[in-house]
Protein backbone atom coordinates (compact mmCIF):
# COMPACT_ATOMS: atom_id res chain seq x y z
CA UNK A 1 0.00 0.00 0.00
CA UNK A 2 1.02 3.51 -0.55
CA UNK A 3 2.29 5.31 2.35
CA UNK A 4 1.70 8.95 2.45
CA UNK A 5 3.56 12.08 4.35
CA UNK A 6 0.40 14.34 3.87
CA UNK A 7 -3.04 13.40 3.33
CA UNK A 8 -6.08 16.25 2.79
CA UNK A 9 -9.66 15.61 2.48
CA UNK A 10 -12.07 17.88 2.47
CA UNK A 11 -10.27 21.03 3.29
CA UNK A 12 -11.80 24.24 3.56
CA UNK A 13 -10.97 27.23 5.45
CA UNK A 14 -12.48 30.73 5.51
CA UNK A 15 -10.80 33.84 7.72
CA UNK A 16 -13.65 35.99 8.76
CA UNK A 17 -15.43 36.90 5.61
CA UNK A 18 -13.82 35.46 2.84
CA UNK A 19 -13.62 31.71 1.51
CA UNK A 20 -10.08 31.04 1.23
CA UNK A 21 -9.67 27.35 0.69
CA UNK A 22 -12.48 25.74 -0.61
CA UNK A 23 -12.82 21.17 -0.55
CA UNK A 24 -8.69 20.26 -0.96
CA UNK A 25 -8.26 16.72 -1.47
CA UNK A 26 -4.19 16.24 -1.70
CA UNK A 27 -1.60 13.65 -0.92
CA UNK A 28 1.52 13.31 -0.45
CA UNK A 29 3.27 10.44 -1.40
CA UNK A 30 6.63 9.07 0.70
CA UNK A 31 9.71 9.65 -1.63
CA UNK A 32 7.69 12.15 -3.67
CA UNK A 33 8.63 15.60 -4.74
CA UNK A 34 5.34 17.79 -4.88
CA UNK A 35 5.37 20.96 -6.46
CA UNK A 36 2.02 23.09 -4.79
CA UNK A 37 1.62 25.84 -7.43
CA UNK A 38 -0.74 28.90 -7.08
CA UNK A 39 -0.79 32.74 -7.26
CA UNK A 40 0.08 35.10 -4.88
CA UNK A 41 -3.26 35.11 -2.83
CA UNK A 42 -4.27 31.95 -3.70
CA UNK A 43 -4.25 30.20 -0.31
CA UNK A 44 -0.84 28.43 -0.31
CA UNK A 45 0.99 29.83 2.72
CA UNK A 46 -2.97 29.52 4.74
CA UNK A 47 -2.66 25.39 3.08
CA UNK A 48 1.02 25.50 4.48
CA UNK A 49 -0.30 27.00 8.12
CA UNK A 50 -2.72 23.81 7.59
CA UNK A 51 -0.33 21.34 7.35
CA UNK A 52 1.60 22.85 9.95
CA UNK A 53 -0.32 23.17 12.80
CA UNK A 54 -0.40 27.15 12.86
CA UNK A 55 -4.42 27.13 11.70
CA UNK A 56 -7.03 25.56 14.12
CA UNK A 57 -8.86 23.66 11.16
CA UNK A 58 -12.42 23.72 10.86
CA UNK A 59 -13.80 21.76 8.28
CA UNK A 60 -11.91 18.83 6.64
CA UNK A 61 -9.24 16.58 8.22
CA UNK A 62 -5.31 16.25 7.69
CA UNK A 63 -3.45 13.34 8.19
CA UNK A 64 0.79 13.69 9.01
CA UNK A 65 2.20 10.52 8.71
CA UNK A 66 -0.83 8.67 8.59
CA UNK A 67 -2.04 10.14 11.98
CA UNK A 68 -4.38 12.65 12.28
CA UNK A 69 -2.71 16.18 13.00
CA UNK A 70 -4.82 16.81 16.06
CA UNK A 71 -3.17 13.93 17.70
CA UNK A 72 0.43 13.99 16.09
CA UNK A 73 3.52 14.61 17.95
CA UNK A 74 6.59 14.16 15.93
CA UNK A 75 7.05 17.24 14.20
CA UNK A 76 10.86 16.31 14.02
CA UNK A 77 9.98 14.90 11.22
CA UNK A 78 9.01 17.02 9.52
CA UNK A 79 11.69 20.71 8.34
CA UNK A 80 10.50 23.66 7.37
CA UNK A 81 12.05 26.39 5.83
CA UNK A 82 10.07 29.69 5.96
CA UNK A 83 9.81 32.42 3.09
CA UNK A 84 10.79 34.73 5.64
CA UNK A 85 14.23 32.68 6.51
CA UNK A 86 16.56 34.68 3.96
CA UNK A 87 16.64 37.92 5.89
CA UNK A 88 20.18 37.56 7.13
CA UNK A 89 21.85 41.27 6.48
CA UNK A 90 25.10 41.70 5.42
CA UNK A 91 26.72 42.06 9.25
CA UNK A 92 25.33 39.47 10.74
CA UNK A 93 28.34 37.82 12.37
CA UNK A 94 27.78 34.08 11.94
CA UNK A 95 29.23 31.14 9.92
CA UNK A 96 27.99 28.99 7.47
CA UNK A 97 28.58 26.63 9.83
CA UNK A 98 26.90 28.01 13.07
CA UNK A 99 23.72 29.21 11.17
CA UNK A 100 23.43 25.44 10.53
CA UNK A 101 24.19 24.61 13.99
CA UNK A 102 21.45 26.45 14.81
CA UNK A 103 19.07 23.51 13.68
CA UNK A 104 20.87 21.71 17.16
CA UNK A 105 20.20 24.31 19.15
CA UNK A 106 16.77 24.69 18.31
CA UNK A 107 16.28 20.94 19.03
CA UNK A 108 18.20 21.18 22.50
CA UNK A 109 16.56 24.53 23.39
CA UNK A 110 20.20 25.11 24.41
CA UNK A 111 23.24 26.80 23.62
CA UNK A 112 26.10 23.93 24.68
CA UNK A 113 29.00 22.77 22.58
CA UNK A 114 28.38 19.79 20.09
CA UNK A 115 30.17 16.71 20.44
CA UNK A 116 31.84 15.40 17.32
CA UNK A 117 28.67 13.05 16.13
CA UNK A 118 26.41 16.64 15.70
CA UNK A 119 29.22 18.57 14.06
CA UNK A 120 29.26 15.24 11.58
CA UNK A 121 25.86 15.88 11.17
CA UNK A 122 26.10 19.84 10.49
CA UNK A 123 29.00 19.22 8.17
CA UNK A 124 26.74 16.59 6.58
CA UNK A 125 23.55 19.13 6.10
CA UNK A 126 26.41 21.29 4.57
CA UNK A 127 27.09 18.88 1.82
CA UNK A 128 24.02 18.06 0.90
CA UNK A 129 23.29 21.54 -0.25
CA UNK A 130 26.42 22.13 -1.75
CA UNK A 131 27.83 24.17 0.60
CA UNK A 132 31.02 22.67 2.06
CA UNK A 133 33.76 25.28 0.54
CA UNK A 134 31.58 28.17 2.21
CA UNK A 135 31.87 26.77 5.54
CA UNK A 136 33.92 29.22 8.07
CA UNK A 137 32.15 31.76 5.86
CA UNK A 138 30.40 34.75 7.28
CA UNK A 139 26.25 34.27 6.02
CA UNK A 140 26.23 37.54 5.53
CA UNK A 141 28.65 37.78 3.02
CA UNK A 142 26.90 34.84 0.67
CA UNK A 143 24.10 35.30 -2.03
CA UNK A 144 20.76 34.78 -1.93
CA UNK A 145 20.65 31.45 -3.23
CA UNK A 146 23.44 30.42 -1.45
CA UNK A 147 21.74 31.85 1.86
CA UNK A 148 18.61 29.71 0.93
CA UNK A 149 20.80 26.86 0.35
CA UNK A 150 22.48 27.29 4.16
CA UNK A 151 18.99 28.03 5.50
CA UNK A 152 17.92 24.47 3.68
CA UNK A 153 20.74 22.79 5.70
CA UNK A 154 19.72 23.77 9.36
CA UNK A 155 16.59 22.46 8.45
CA UNK A 156 17.66 19.46 7.36
CA UNK A 157 20.61 18.81 10.42
CA UNK A 158 17.40 17.18 12.61
CA UNK A 159 17.20 14.49 9.58
CA UNK A 160 13.71 15.23 8.71
CA UNK A 161 11.16 12.95 6.37
CA UNK A 162 9.63 15.63 4.93
CA UNK A 163 10.90 19.07 4.22
CA UNK A 164 8.49 21.74 3.51
CA UNK A 165 10.19 24.99 1.70
CA UNK A 166 8.15 27.99 0.84
CA UNK A 167 8.87 29.78 -2.38
CA UNK A 168 12.31 28.54 -1.70
CA UNK A 169 13.83 30.31 -5.19
CA UNK A 170 12.44 33.68 -4.64
CA UNK A 171 16.13 34.96 -3.29
CA UNK A 172 17.57 33.14 -5.78
CA UNK A 173 19.53 35.02 -8.97
CA UNK A 174 17.98 33.43 -12.51
CA UNK A 175 21.43 31.85 -13.51
CA UNK A 176 21.45 29.93 -10.69
CA UNK A 177 17.94 28.26 -10.31
CA UNK A 178 18.34 25.51 -12.32
CA UNK A 179 21.45 24.31 -9.69
CA UNK A 180 19.33 24.97 -7.09
CA UNK A 181 17.02 22.68 -8.40
CA UNK A 182 18.95 20.13 -9.30
CA UNK A 183 20.28 20.38 -5.70
CA UNK A 184 16.30 19.71 -4.68
CA UNK A 185 16.61 17.06 -6.77
CA UNK A 186 19.91 15.32 -5.37
CA UNK A 187 17.95 16.14 -1.60
CA UNK A 188 14.76 13.89 -2.78
CA UNK A 189 16.37 11.28 -5.37
CA UNK A 190 19.45 10.29 -3.35
CA UNK A 191 18.73 11.35 0.07
CA UNK A 192 15.12 10.27 0.42
CA UNK A 193 13.81 13.07 1.56
CA UNK A 194 9.97 14.00 0.81
CA UNK A 195 9.74 17.51 -0.43
CA UNK A 196 7.23 19.73 0.05
CA UNK A 197 7.72 22.89 -2.35
CA UNK A 198 4.78 25.75 -2.56
CA UNK A 199 6.33 28.38 -5.30
CA UNK A 200 3.90 30.68 -7.29
CA UNK A 201 5.95 30.30 -10.55
CA UNK A 202 5.36 27.35 -12.99
CA UNK A 203 8.50 27.56 -14.38
CA UNK A 204 9.88 25.87 -10.75
CA UNK A 205 7.93 22.64 -12.21
CA UNK A 206 11.12 21.06 -13.18
CA UNK A 207 11.92 17.16 -14.24
CA UNK A 208 13.15 17.12 -10.65
CA UNK A 209 9.72 17.43 -9.08
CA UNK A 210 7.47 14.12 -9.46
CA UNK A 211 3.46 15.43 -8.27
CA UNK A 212 2.27 18.66 -9.42
CA UNK A 213 -0.68 20.13 -7.16
CA UNK A 214 -2.32 23.36 -8.41
CA UNK A 215 -4.54 25.53 -5.97
CA UNK A 216 -6.20 28.64 -6.00
CA UNK A 217 -8.82 28.55 -3.62
CA UNK A 218 -10.34 25.01 -5.11
CA UNK A 219 -7.57 22.52 -6.45
CA UNK A 220 -7.09 22.67 -10.52
CA UNK A 221 -5.06 20.07 -10.86
CA UNK A 222 -3.15 17.08 -8.59
CA UNK A 223 -1.07 14.22 -10.16
CA UNK A 224 2.29 13.36 -11.69
CA UNK A 225 4.36 15.87 -13.30
CA UNK A 226 3.91 13.89 -16.76
CA UNK A 227 0.68 14.26 -16.46
CA UNK A 228 1.05 18.03 -15.62
CA UNK A 229 2.84 18.53 -18.84
CA UNK A 230 0.52 16.75 -20.96
CA UNK A 231 -2.23 19.50 -19.82
CA UNK A 232 -3.34 21.76 -22.56
CA UNK A 233 -2.89 25.51 -21.62
CA UNK A 234 -6.52 25.03 -22.05
CA UNK A 235 -7.29 22.51 -19.25
CA UNK A 236 -5.43 25.22 -17.12
CA UNK A 237 -7.05 28.31 -17.99
CA UNK A 238 -9.41 27.98 -15.32
CA UNK A 239 -7.03 28.32 -12.92
CA UNK A 240 -5.09 30.99 -15.11
CA UNK A 241 -8.24 32.83 -15.68
CA UNK A 242 -9.39 32.81 -12.16
CA UNK A 243 -6.01 34.66 -10.91
CA UNK A 244 -6.36 37.50 -13.13
CA UNK A 245 -9.23 38.35 -10.72
CA UNK A 246 -7.12 38.04 -7.96
CA UNK A 247 -3.99 39.23 -7.90
CA UNK A 248 -2.58 43.32 -9.02
CA UNK A 249 -2.07 43.48 -12.80
CA UNK A 250 1.80 44.62 -12.25
CA UNK A 251 2.39 41.31 -10.69
CA UNK A 252 1.68 39.89 -14.51
CA UNK A 253 4.87 41.85 -15.42
CA UNK A 254 7.01 39.15 -13.45
CA UNK A 255 5.98 36.17 -15.88
CA UNK A 256 5.16 32.81 -14.05
CA UNK A 257 1.89 32.79 -12.41
CA UNK A 258 1.95 35.23 -9.78
P1 LIG B 1 -0.75 32.81 -0.93
O1 LIG B 1 0.16 32.22 0.08
O2 LIG B 1 -1.10 31.88 -2.04
O3 LIG B 1 -0.27 34.13 -1.44
P2 LIG B 1 -2.53 33.31 1.35
O4 LIG B 1 -2.90 32.01 1.95
O5 LIG B 1 -1.49 34.12 2.02
O6 LIG B 1 -2.16 33.08 -0.21
O7 LIG B 1 -3.82 34.23 1.24
C1 LIG B 1 -5.04 33.78 0.66
C2 LIG B 1 -6.10 34.86 0.87
O8 LIG B 1 -6.39 34.94 2.26
C3 LIG B 1 -5.69 36.25 0.43
O9 LIG B 1 -6.81 36.88 -0.14
C4 LIG B 1 -5.28 36.92 1.72
O10 LIG B 1 -5.53 38.32 1.65
C5 LIG B 1 -6.20 36.28 2.74
N1 LIG B 1 -5.58 36.19 4.08
C6 LIG B 1 -4.39 35.66 4.37
N2 LIG B 1 -4.14 35.71 5.70
C7 LIG B 1 -5.22 36.30 6.27
C8 LIG B 1 -5.58 36.63 7.62
N3 LIG B 1 -4.77 36.35 8.65
N4 LIG B 1 -6.78 37.22 7.82
C9 LIG B 1 -7.62 37.48 6.79
N5 LIG B 1 -7.34 37.19 5.51
C10 LIG B 1 -6.16 36.61 5.23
Amino acid sequence: MKEYMIEIDHLSFRYENQNVLEDIHLQVPKGSFLGLVGPNGSGKSTLLKCILGILKLKEGSIRLFGTDIRRFKEWDKIGYVSQKANSFNSGFPATVFEVVSMGLVSKTGLFRFFNKEQKEKVRAAIEAVGMSEFVDRNIGELSGGQQQRVFIARALVSEPELLILDEPTVGVDAENVQNFYTMLGHLNEDLGITLLMVTHDIGAITDKVTHVACVNKHLFFHGDTEAFNELKTADLSPFYGHHVHVIDHHDHQHGGVR
